[in-house]
């Protein structure tokens, strides 16, 4: 174990307890740690001041680490939204973002470095898939925007880079960590996929397993009403059919009892016209759902167009007449290049 390092980020009370034990302290030891990891945000060993100095030490020679990401840079936007840069272990870059409303931080996290799915409108897809997160990695992301504003996030959105449903495990072990260790309401946590085939039902058996009942929001990224126009934004739709994604969001109602929220990002003169929002509302007739509307945040690397305030309403008010619960997710920070991934690959 001598250059392999060990986080602590993500372990519960018991297994720190027994973390203790094994390494030679009592299991009150294993309390302090606890405290000093998700109560202090404490970012390395050494800060653990309660626990003896030789011990502390001892554990770091062992290559313990409480698993901390390191800021690298911070963009604050006239909204005072802030990006992160974080560092991890290996030298990889991600990207956390802090959005603070009048009664809400919200943090968006990143599941994984990079992603494999390839969606257009993207940034975060241009580079493909560098490897997903550990537990620890997800978990250090709140820390670091809590001492960004000095306050812990009240809301968790997985929505920053990556597929979670590629790293089921870790997003719902680090989910676990949120909710119990931390004290984030699972009502307060929402997991956003793009669909990825035979997913769902796995996630809410997963989900069962982990957290002992599903209470956190799925977010399903549609952004198209038709096959046709989803296989253009989102490649990998190729491989899972808009019905069959359908069809297993509703088993998913059926498995957990909780709605799922719809995204669906507008591009301009592309599937914002009058006729999407009639196909769309006819594709998710009978879900108890929510759609959320988001405006298309530019990348370099396309040439959407972001649609005007106007297009955008009209879209809302069609799905509004057919009884859709919709809202429109007003794009924060775009003074420092809002869209996922966009300040990462400035940096890299
Ligand atoms: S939108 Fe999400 S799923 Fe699609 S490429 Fe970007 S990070 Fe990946």
């Amino acid at each position: 174990m001598e250059n392999q390092k060990v986080a602590l980020l993500g372990l519960n009370l018991s297994q720190l307890e027994r973390f203790a034990i094994e390494n030679g302290e009592s299991a009150f030891r294993g309390r302090q740690i606890y405290q000093w990891l998700y109560q202090r945000g404490v970012n390395s060993i050494s800060d653990i001041t309660v626990l003896p100095k030789v011990w502390r030490d001892s554990l770091m020679q062992k290559g313990f680490e409480v698993g901390a990401l390191k800021e690298v840079n911070r963009f604050i936007s006239n909204d005072r939204t802030i990006k992160l840069l974080l560092a991890t272990d290996d030298g990889e870059i991600i990207e956390t973002v802090g959005i603070p409303t009048r009664d809400r931080l919200t943090i968006c996290v990143s599941s994984q470095i990079g992603c494999s799915m390839g969606c257009r409108f993207c940034a975060t897809g241009k580079d493909g898939l560098q490897r997903s997160l550990k537990v620890n990695e997800i978990v250090a992301q709140i820390f670091a925007i809590k001492e960004a504003f000095e306050k812990r996030p009240s809301h968790v959105v997985f929505m920053g880079m990556g597929e979670p449903l590629l790293n089921i495990n870790s997003v719902l072990s680090s989910i676990n960590c949120l909710n119990k260790d931390i004290g984030i309401g699972q009502r307060r946590i929402t997991v956003s996929t793009v669909g990825v085939s035979n997913t769902l039902a796995k996630l809410a058996g997963l989900g069962r397993d982990y957290l002992g009942s599903v209470q956190f929001t799925l977010a399903v990224s549609l952004h198209a009403p038709n096959q046709y126009l989803r296989e253009r934004l989102i490649p990998s739709a190729k491989y899972y059919p808009i019905q069959s994604l359908l069809k297993d969001c509703r088993s998913y109602i059926a498995l957990t009892g909780r709605r799922v929220s719809f995204e669906y990002i507008l591009l301009g003169n592309l599937n914002d016209h009058i006729e999407h929002a009639e196909e769309l509302a006819d594709l998710i007739s009978g879900f108890q759902s929510h759609v959320n509307l988001i405006a298309y945040n530019p990348i370099d690397e396309e040439d959407f167009q972001r649609p005007s305030t106007n297009r955008i309403k009209k879209f809302m008010h069609v799905l509004e007449a057919r009884g859709i619960a919709v809202s429109i997710r007003a794009s924060r920070g775009l003074d420092q290049n809002a869209a996922c991934g966009q300040l990462r690959r400035l940096h890299t």
